[in-house]
């Protein structure tokens, strides 16, 4: 039961969850991913919320 690991050569990079543009982070990354537009806009979105 060994499980065979692929050499990747091409890293596939998941998709924002809000605007579905590809993000900078590989689909193996946990939670929500967010494209650099996206963060950028959460960041302020939490800076202005205080
Ligand atoms: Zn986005």
């Amino acid at each position: 039961m060994a499980e065979e690991t692929r050499a990747v050569e091409e890293i596939v990079y998941a998709d924002c969850v809000l605007c579905q543009e590809p993000t900078e982070y590989p689909e193996t990354v946990k939670g929500a991913t967010l494209c650099p537009v996206c963060e950028w806009q959460e960041a302020q979105r939490m800076a202005c919320s205080g």
